[in-house]
């Protein structure tokens, strides 16, 4: 080794990151003639190790670049070349290390090639291109288009994604300003704002319409901020520009059908504004056509139903005279029942049912009804039975009449529907979350089949072969509303042949007796005339109908009170003034002037205020209560108008008292009816029989009558019978008693 080897040695010994080698080919075999102790810093081999065994650094080199290594030696070897590589060798602890190979090959003078070699260590130079690299790589292969400027705003760099979004090439936009790139769609007012955005440090973003090469418009979002170097200031603008022509076409579009939808919802509430209102309008016209109608029939039921009343009372009246009044009014209170049905129905429909809820006593509601359809039963020869072992709370809170109606309806379609046996009425009360109160009407009657029992709460629906004109098949729709409207459910279970239970289940809130406001009515018996030493009152009466007139007029002539009456309001004004009355009976519809105008001019002259006024309306509706109270009435009473109705009103008002007829008349008027049995029929000739069968199945009255016509000469008994059952469209009744004279006989 001579001295200039030796000085190289003790340098390669001290190089921080790298170490030096001597290298060549000893019979074929690759040997290290030197190799300094760098090599150990860096692999963590042996120097002694390494000049053993060269191929102990050849192991450490990455797997996937040492065919090249090989390839470039044998090549340096033998081309006599330089041999210089960047390589990736691992350390004995297993971190690798790029390192660079450089060495060159010198031919000593027995001709032994020899390479002379430094291995440097680069792999933070590495680890920083990577570095580099990747960042450019990012950059360039960004899909949003990034710019770079200088301080003068022309372009330094552009990537692939900003040469797509503008078309130009790179070589034709480096050194131009953006002024001259971005089409002229950005006015210098948005450039100046850019730029003193930028000025100021601050990034700025914004979206424009912009002009790429090629002249197409397209939408962009450029964001451009400074960037700053190692000292602070501000070396380069940057700008990110992405192209965002696709969303907005879907944002214009997504605003287009927006616009479009809200046109169509405009569209459509209006639509259904129209429809309402004019629905609204239908339902006004059905109410005020409903009123006017029932005004119209009730006027009239209220003359038919007054008058045979007043006649039946009559004592001169023989008994087949009493039998046609009976007819008379057993038929008006038929109509009437189904007009208030078709009304109530209506009010249901229209929604115009104002349920009450007062402090009620249920005990007495129940008795009473009980009590009225006795009659009924009793007629038809079947028990009706309150269960003794009820027990339900007596003072309850509810809607009475509607109650009433509910209790009437079911225990009359038992009646109806029954032919032997009876009906037992049951209450109770079950307890859950709340309180319920439970009525439960039990028949012995036909029964209803289970398909049937689907139907029957339908309006105008009557199933089974005893259904036939036994009434308009409103009355459990009615029942069943009324119910669901206080809250409740009813419901039915009934088979055929055996008979039916409904059952009403209500929520219920028990009150107490001190609650209730006692409105007790007068007797039900007939007022014969007044009490003694009762003062005399003045009674005017307003009608225009001359019928309603006499019928009031004969009711206060039972009193002996002197009468005056009026045609109309104007009418009525005059009698006020010139005769004072103590007591108006005002009607509420007449020509000229109606009874509420009437009535508030009344109050509004001297004395007017003391005078008692009463509306005698034929309204079908309750709910107008209200409005004649409002216009200053003091009660009102509905057409047609029981006689007690009227009487109850003085007495209330005015404190009359009066005389009654005892006993109770109802039941004395009442022709005395004899079971229909077949064998009664017997006396009858087949032909008769007949007759009078295919009359009532053909429902022909006049034939009807005319077949129990002939009865009547045979048998004057059955022939009251039948004219009764008749009276009472009881025709299953009839029929009943012929087929089973056909089977006996
Ligand atoms: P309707 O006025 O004809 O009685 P409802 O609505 O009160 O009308 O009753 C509908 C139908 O339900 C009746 O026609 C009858 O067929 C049946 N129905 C109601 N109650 C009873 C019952 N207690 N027993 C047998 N059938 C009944």
């Amino acid at each position: 080794m001579n001295e200039s080897e030796m000085r190289l040695r003790i340098m390669g010994d001290n190089l921080p990151d790298s170490y030096i080698y001597q290298f060549t080919y000893q019979d074929e075999k690759p040997r290290f003639l030197y190799i300094s102790s760098g090599v150990e810093r860096l692999h963590g081999v042996k120097v002694d190790d390494v000049l053993q065994d060269a191929s102990i650094l050849l192991k450490r080199v990455a797997p996937e670049q040492l065919p090249a290594y090989l390839e470039a030696e044998a090549a340096s070897r033998r081309e006599m070349t330089d041999f210089s590589m960047d390589m990736r060798l691992q350390h004995i602890g297993g971190e690798w290390r790029w390192v660079h190979i450089r060495s060159r090959p010198r031919k000593l003078e027995n001709g032994q090639v020899v390479w002379d070699g430094l291995v440097a260590d680069i792999t933070d130079r590495h680890l920083f291109e990577t570095e580099i690299n990747r960042l450019a790589q990012a950059v360039e292969q960004n899909p949003s288009g990034i710019l770079i400027t200088d301080l003068q705003d022309k372009v330094l760099f552009a990537n692939q994604a900003c040469m797509r979004i503008t078309g130009y090439q790179f070589a034709e936009i480096y050194g131009k300003t953006q002024r001259e790139l971005i089409s002229t769609e950005l006015t210098d007012a948005q450039f100046d704002e850019i730029k003193t955005f930028l000025k100021a440090g601050k990034p700025w973003l914004g979206v424009l319409k912009n002009r790429n090469k090629q002249g197409v418009l397209y939408w962009e979002q450029i964001n451009v901020s400074p960037v700053y170097d190692d000292t602070g200031t501000i070396a380069s603008y940057l700008y990110i520009r992405t192209d965002i022509t696709e969303s907005k076409k879907v944002e214009e579009e997504l605003r287009q059908y927006k616009d479009r939808l809200e046109e169509q919802v405009l569209e459509r509430t209006m639509e259904l504004v129209l429809a309402r209102d004019a629905a609204d309008t239908a339902n006004r016209a059905k109410t005020v056509f409903l009123a006017n109608m029932s005004h119209e029939l009730r006027t009239p039921l209220n003359a038919i139903l007054g008058f045979s009343n007043l006649m039946r009372n009559d004592p001169t009246v023989s008994e087949s005279q009493l039998v046609n009044l009976n007819i008379i009014n057993r038929s008006g209170e038929h109509l009437l029942n189904l007009i208030n049905e078709v009304l109530d129905m209506a009010k249901i429909e229209a929604g115009q049912v104002q349920l009450d809820n007062a402090s009620i006593d249920l005990g007495c509601l129940v008795r009473d009804v009980n009590d009225m359809m006795q009659i009924r039963a009793q007629e038809k020869g079947l028990t009706l039975l309150l269960d003794q072992s009820s027990e339900f709370p007596r003072y309850i809170k509810g809607d009475e009449a509607r109650l009433r109606q509910v209790l009437i309806n079911l225990i009359g379609n038992a009646v109806k529907f029954t032919v032997q046996g009876g009906i037992t009425v049951r209450l109770g009360i079950r307890e859950n979350t709340r309180s319920h109160l439970l009525i439960e009407v039990e028949d012995t009657g036909v029964g209803i089949s289970d398909e049937n029992q689907r139907h029957i709460f339908e309006p105008f629906v009557q199933v089974g072969e005893y259904a036939v004109n036994q009434g308009s098949g409103l009355g459990l729709a009615i029942t069943c509303q009324f119910v669901e409207l206080m809250g409740g459910q009813l419901s039915v279970k009934s088979e055929l042949g055996k008979g039916s239970v409904f059952l009403v289940d209500l929520p219920l809130e028990a009150v107490n007796a001190a609650d209730i406001n006692r409105h007790e009515g007068i007797s039900k018996s007939n007022v014969l005339g007044l009490a003694p030493n009762q003062p005399i009152f003045r009674v005017l009466i307003v009608d225009d109908q001359l019928e309603n007139q006499l019928l009031l007029t004969k009711l206060m002539d039972v009193l002996g009170f002197p009468v005056k009456t009026a045609n109309n309001g104007v009418e009525a004004i005059e009698q006020f003034q010139r005769w004072k009355p103590h007591i108006i009976w005002m009607d509420r519809r007449m020509p000229t002037m109606d009874g509420i105008q009437a009535t508030q001019h009344i109050r509004k002259l001297p004395g007017g205020k003391a005078v008692k006024i009463v509306a005698v309306t034929a309204s079908a509706f309750v709910e107008q209560r209200d409005e004649l109270i409002n216009a200053g009435m003091d009660d009102f009473v509905r057409k047609p108008y029981r006689f007690n109705d009227i009487y109850d009103c003085l007495s209330q008002l005015l404190g009359v008292a009066y005389i009654f007829e005892l006993p109770p008349v109802a039941l004395a008027t009442e022709p005395s009816v004899l079971a229909l049995t077949s064998d009664r029929l017997a006396i009858l000739t087949a032909a008769c029989r007949d007759e009078l069968k295919e009359a009532l199945e053909c429902l022909d009255s006049d034939r009807i009558t005319n077949a129990i016509a002939q009865v009547e000469r045979l048998d004057a008994e059955l022939y009251k019978t039948l004219s009764y059952f008749v009276a009472n469209f009881d025709y299953p009744c009839i029929l009943k008693a012929l087929s089973s004279h056909e089977e006996n006989y």
